[in-house]
């Protein structure tokens, strides 16, 4: 029986255990990718607390890099010894969402409850988020995988599994920004630099960043935000059109916080639209005027890991990094083993905005 060392979590809000757990052997479209790197995503930590609930025991980890090391037989597009992006976007080609270039709404249900890991007993284990990256390798459908290039570290790679691609996606795919277009982006976390990074390859004219820390709009600023306003203010959304000169065309809602989607209707232009990315605990619930959507014509539009195509979409932004026009290096804030993860996960609670990422 072929174990691997895996972080399991056995009790919402607990720290997760090392353990060895059972991974089969990939069958029909699967690989086995035996990672270099997974990167740490708030979801994880969402997961981990509980805030979504979820099937336990469990091993999470959505946002991984590694080398393929073997492949069912129905596995096409990728060979071992690939290199590869490893998601958790499972997409069965074939169900309406699919054929319409939506594989982020994938409408074939999938079972992680009986997917490729067992407990090292025999046990029922749950692949989180059909992947389970925290652990020394995984076995995904070949629809999660995007083969890399040289020139990309795994650690650089792995990042574009998630956040990445959110905060990207959001603005190329869902908002649609044009050239020209103001853009404001709320919470200058992970996903929200991306967003920002997004805007400026979408050739925003003004990116205004907001969030309650000064220092994580410095950061913002590095990434590209033309202006940063400071959430904690009475009324930021002024401080935010008084920047654009008028209101935005999108606003981006990077935080899980629903007292946040509240306010951002008051940033919006005539004709914008309010993109939601973050996604604040299950019951939780905002409050709009209705009234106003329709008479100004603005819109709502939910975007799910940025409405993103991997096999379209990730091989433009590893060659914008490859060209230095996609800053990855710089969302690194630390590197950690599998055995420190507790750590890195408290850090990554406590701390700045950028990725802890767990290097095999
Ligand atoms: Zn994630
Ligand atoms: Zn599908």
């Amino acid at each position: 029986m072929p174990l691997i060392k895996a972080a399991v979590c056995h009790t919402f809000g607990a720290p997760f255990t090392i353990e060895q757990i059972d991974l089969r052997a990939p069958t029909g479209e699967e690989v086995e990718v035996t990672l270099a790197a997974c990167a740490i995503c708030h979801s994880d930590i969402s997961y981990a607390d509980g805030i979504w609930g979820g099937s336990l025991p469990a091993v999470y980890g959505h946002e991984a890099a590694g080398t393929v090391t073997a492949t069912g037989p129905g596995a096409k597009g990728v060979a071992v010894g690939d290199r590869v992006v490893v998601t958790l976007i499972r997409s069965c080609g074939t169900c309406p969402s699919c054929a319409t270039a939506r594989p982020t709404n994938c409408e074939t249900p999938y079972d992680g409850d009986h997917g490729p890991i067992k407990t090292a007993q025999g046990g029922k284990l749950h692949q989180a988020m059909a992947c389970g990256g925290f652990a020394e390798k995984v076995v995904v459908d070949a629809s999660q995988v995007v083969p890399l290039p040289d020139g990309i570290s795994m650690e650089a790679a792995s990042l574009l599994a998630c956040g990445v691609i959110t905060g990207i996606g959001a603005v190329v795919n869902a908002a649609q920004v044009r050239p020209g277009q103001d853009v404001v982006v709320i919470g200058a976390g992970g996903v929200g630099l991306n967003a920002i990074q997004g805007a400026v390859i979408a050739g925003a004219r003004r990116i205004v960043a907001v969030d309650m820390e000064p220092s994580k709009l410095d950061v913002a600023r590095d990434f590209g935000a033309t202006d940063a306003v400071l959430a904690s203010t009475d009324a930021p959304w002024r401080d935010a059109k008084a920047a654009m000169g008028r209101g935005a065309d999108a606003v981006l809602v990077t935080v899980g916080v629903a007292g946040v989607y509240d306010q951002a209707p008051r940033y919006l232009a005539k004709g914008g639209n309010i993109v939601m990315v973050g996604m604040p605990g299950s019951g939780q619930h905002s409050t709009y005027e209705a009234a106003n959507f329709a008479a100004a014509g603005q819109g709502m539009i939910g975007s799910k890991m940025g409405d993103v195509v991997i096999k379209r979409d990730i091989p433009w932004m590893v060659d914008l990094y490859l060209q230095g026009r996609l800053k990855l290096d710089e969302l690194i804030s630390g590197r950690w083993s599998l055995d420190q993860i507790n750590d890195a996960i408290e850090d990554t609670r406590t701390g700045a905005a950028k990725r802890n990422v767990i290097v095999f």
